[in-house]
């Protein structure tokens, strides 16, 4: 495959962008990968695994001469990144992101860029709950699904070159409003993270209680939810407050399930628990229909000769 870009800067050199970094080597996207990354400890991990063809010291280097710039670092750093990189952008460059939320990704980072470039917010639904340089693997975004956000007056050439990059990397590309992203999002990812850090922070709690049977009999309810609270804390506490509106609203009509599920618990209305559950475990059923996951039992975990587990690739976000 001939490249989609000359030369391509990540900015964050973490799971999102080392595998981006590995997918445009595999497939051939990028003439050149150059990279950077907040802390010399990451940039010299970077350097040693031979992660880019080039690791600069800054970000402001690092987009000297690229045709697209990814800023792949927590939704709230990227404003003070699009500053820092604005004044060294080439003419004609894309700029686009990986961020979580888009709304306010948009509105913190459009304001920095020159007019002579092209900002094309991307976001794709693909992650595991590791971190750092080396959690990135090439096939991270094969058949997961990539979601491209126009900013307001984006240009279709370059928004269709991105989507040729991320269709490259072997994902499934759609376009969507940013308002629209972080109301589903909200329901697919963030708030379900949200839960998920609340049961095991109960847990915890409990922990003390029952001289720690809660770990050692770890069900596979329980330990789902401590895959996904175990996601990076630096990431979620951005998601969470940079996608505030949304996720409150879709707390509040959780809460009121809850309540609801947890009276039918009470005044013993199975029938309602029963059409509940019903409901509910069809949604599982497209969900893997759709490909998006596997029907295989203890959620598709692959065990290893060591006994332990594959960290599983999840549609995240
Ligand atoms: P990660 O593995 O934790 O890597 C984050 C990178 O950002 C690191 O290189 C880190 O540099 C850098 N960084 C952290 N704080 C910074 C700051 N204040 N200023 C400048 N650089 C900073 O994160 P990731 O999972 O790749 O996530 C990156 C982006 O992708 C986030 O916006 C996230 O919302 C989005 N995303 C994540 C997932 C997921 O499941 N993980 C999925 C889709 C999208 P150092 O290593 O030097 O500290």
């Amino acid at each position: 495959m001939s490249p989609v870009y000359d030369r391509v800067a990540l900015i964050g050199l973490g799971l999102i962008a080392s595998s981006m970094a590995h997918a445009m080597r595999r497939w051939g996207l990028a003439g050149e990968i150059v990279g950077t990354a907040r802390t010399a400890e990451t940039r010299a991990i970077a350097r040693e695994d031979g992660l880019c063809d080039r690791v600069t010291e800054t970000a402001a280097e690092a987009v000297q001469g690229a045709d697209l710039v990814v800023l792949c670092v927590p939704v709230g750093a990227m404003g003070a990144i699009a500053a820092e990189i604005g004044p060294h952008l080439a003419p004609g460059a894309t700029v686009s992101d990986v961020g979580s939320v888009k709304r306010a990704v948009i509105d913190a980072v459009a304001p920095h860029l020159p007019d002579h470039v092209h900002f094309v917010p991307a976001h794709p639904l693909a992650g595991t709950e590791h971190s750092g340089p080396r959690a990135g693997f090439a096939e991270l975004f094969k058949n997961r699904w990539c979601l491209i956000v126009p900013a307001e007056g984006s240009d279709i050439q370059a928004v269709a070159r991105l989507r040729r990059l991320w269709e490259g990397m072997g994902a499934n590309v759609d376009e969507m409003d940013a308002d629209h992203h972080d109301l589903v999002l909200a329901v697919t990812s963030h708030t379900p993270h949200l839960i998920a850090y609340t049961m095991v922070g109960v847990a915890d709690d409990l922990r003390r209680v029952t001289n720690s049977e809660v770990i050692k009999y770890s069900a596979a309810g329980f330990r789902d939810f401590t895959r996904i609270a175990a996601s990076d804390p630096t990431m979620w506490r951005d998601v969470f407050l940079n996608n505030k509106d949304a996720t409150l609203e879709i707390l509040g009509r959780f809460t009121e399930e809850l309540f609801a599920l947890q009276r039918a618990i009470r005044t013993g209305d199975g029938d309602l628990l029963h059409a509940y559950f019903t409901r509910t475990r069809a949604i599982r059923r497209s969900i893997i229909e759709a490909g998006q996951d596997t029907s295989a039992p203890d959620f598709g975990r692959a065990a290893t000769p060591a006994g332990e587990t594959q960290p599983k690739q999840a549609a995240r976000s």
